[in-house]
């Protein structure tokens, strides 16, 4: 059972940081995904994890060992950890099961070991009746579980994956990502988890920290990323969402297109421009103003679209803002009218500004 814990962890190429002063802690038995654009950090946080690369500052403690830090680095292959790369990168001169031995010949283990044990994780990845089959030979979702497979066989205390869903098509990739929680229930090993992909890390994490720019912004849940983003680029990120702009009143109202909105969040400082986001729908749109409701701004309807299942519409508040709403699709107001939306207060964040 070991925790892994970042402390400060930078990494530095030249002046550009490509992690800056990173700190996290994750307890043994959870699936942390890092989620973030490209070029925000995140391999590079995996290869620091590995052991591949060494910290410029700070260090990385797993379990009650220190395994990484300026001074020391600790071998990948001493680390009990299993990472599986973007490309997978298996051995293409190597059978299924040749590629999924190889981790328990090289310690040393004995041949009908090694043979029941490559046989049990080939049955639970559906892999037996493709075991004599080569690389070159499977399917981007083949190659992928003969991936999992490899780094498994080894009984990792900690598994690293970059990537892993990103050469798969559409549908396969959904189901995989179900098959790779499932795994980790079933192992019950530490996964760090690297996606850009928002509702990957939706569908497998126990926290998601969004990364920026080599900083972590935040981490929480998949409910708390999404229902309570603290920082714009947060709330951006995670999408449809709305940010606007307006003048804090007090610590819990700021003023959005004349009308002042009760929001959650920050806490904001009086007479400040704060940023609020709200999401798209979240807004109920009204066609006339309603007597008793807070939080109702009025707007005019710029354009909306049928989408099928829903109908997404532009609106202007007074004051210029624009914000998006989706409504069911049988609501259908033309451009040019005048309408009332109400934001629900415990919907309106205020962002850290
Ligand atoms: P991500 O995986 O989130 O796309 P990376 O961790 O690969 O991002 O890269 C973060 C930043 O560090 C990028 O700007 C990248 O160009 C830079 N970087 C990564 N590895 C190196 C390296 N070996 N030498 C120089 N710059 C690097
Ligand atoms: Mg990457």
């Amino acid at each position: 059972m070991a925790s892994v814990e970042l402390r400060n962890l930078v990494k530095r190429y030249g002046d550009v940081p490509a992690v800056d002063n990173v700190s996290l802690r994750i307890e043994h038995g959870l699936l942390v995904c890092l989620l973030g654009p490209s070029g925000c950090g995140k391999t590079t946080t995996l290869r620091l994890i590995a052991g591949f690369i060494e910290p410029t500052e700070g260090e990385i403690q797993v379990g009650d060992r220190v395994v990484s830090s300026p001074a020391r680095t600790l071998p990948p292959e001493q680390r009990k950890m299993s990472m599986i790369f973007q490309s997978y990168a298996l051995w293409p001169h190597m059978t299924v099961r040749e590629n999924v031995a190889y981790g328990l010949q090289l310690r040393k283990m004995d041949r009908a070991t090694i043979a029941r044990k490559v046989d049990a994780i080939l049955a639970t990845m559906r892999l037996e009746k493709l075991a004599e089959r080569y690389p070159g030979e499977l399917s981007g979702g083949q190659q992928q579980r003969v991936a999992l497979a490899r780094a498994l066989i080894v009984e990792p205390e900690t598994l690293l994956l970059d990537e892993p869903l990103s050469n798969l098509d559409a549908n396969l990739r959904e189901e995989m990502r179900f098959e790779v929680r499932r795994l980790h229930d079933e192992y019950r090993y530490t996964t760090v988890y690297v996606t850009h992909d928002q509702s990957e890390a939706m569908t497998t994490a126990d926290l998601i920290c969004v990364m920026n720019a080599g900083k972590i912004e935040q981490t929480g849940t998949p409910e708390d990323i999404y229902y309570r983003p603290r920082s714009e680029f947060v709330a951006r990120f995670i999408g449809s969402s709305n940010v606007v702009r307006g003048k804090a009143l007090d610590a819990d109202h700021v003023e959005i297109g004349g009308v002042p909105l009760r929001c959650t969040g920050e806490t904001p400082t009086p007479g400040k421009e704060v940023p609020i986001s709200v999401r798209q729908h979240d807004i109920r749109l009204l066609t006339a103003p309603p007597d008793l409701l807070e939080n109702v701004v009025p707007a005019t309807v710029i354009r909306q679209v049928f989408l099928g299942g829903s109908r997404d519409y532009m609106v202007e508040l007074p004051g210029g803002a624009q914000l998006r709403v989706v409504t069911q699709a049988e609501q259908s107001v033309p451009p040019g009218s005048a309408v009332w939306l109400h934001l629900p207060p415990e919907r309106c964040r205020a962002l850290a500004g």
